[in-house]
């Protein structure tokens, strides 16, 4: 058994008895539950209560509910991958030929990002060629 503190449409609040919060759950769908002062049926528990609508409200959406800012970490992210992009020559497929050529010093040391196949990073790595995955999916450049 589990008690819960509801509150009505017009906050009279009231402790009721329930199976489990199942049983709540499949009580107030079904409009079994009203409130035990007038009667009404627009009942939702007080405390704990995650939703500030009374029941009857709750296919609304909520404003803003699906706009909210990025996280920190989403806008760390973002920040980090500006940089890098701004930093870096996209060279795309030829990224394993230019690492290693940079690393032979063929070409100009520069940060560079683009694709490499899983067996080229591997390669690369074992040949002692600094390479990292980027914490976001390398796209091509339309230019
Ligand atoms: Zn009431």
């Amino acid at each position: 058994m589990i008690s819960f503190t509801l509150k009505c449409e017009h906050n009279h609040t009231f402790d009721s008895w329930f199976q489990s919060a199942e049983a709540f759950d499949k009580l107030l769908t079904a409009g079994m539950i009203t409130c035990s002062v007038c009667g009404a049926l627009g009942v939702e528990k007080a405390v704990m209560a995650p939703r500030v609508h009374p029941a009857r409200n709750v296919d609304k959406p909520v404003a803003g509910a699906l706009s909210k800012p990025a996280s920190p970490a989403e806008q760390a992210l973002a920040e980090m991958r500006r940089l890098i992009e701004k930093n870096s020559e996209d060279v795309g497929e030829k990224f394993a030929d230019e690492a290693r050529k940079i690393h032979d010093g063929e070409a100009p040391e520069r940060s560079i990002i683009g694709k490499a196949k899983p067996e080229e990073a591997k390669a690369l790595i074992e040949e002692g060629i600094p390479v990292a995955p980027l914490p976001w999916g390398t796209k091509r450049r339309t230019n």
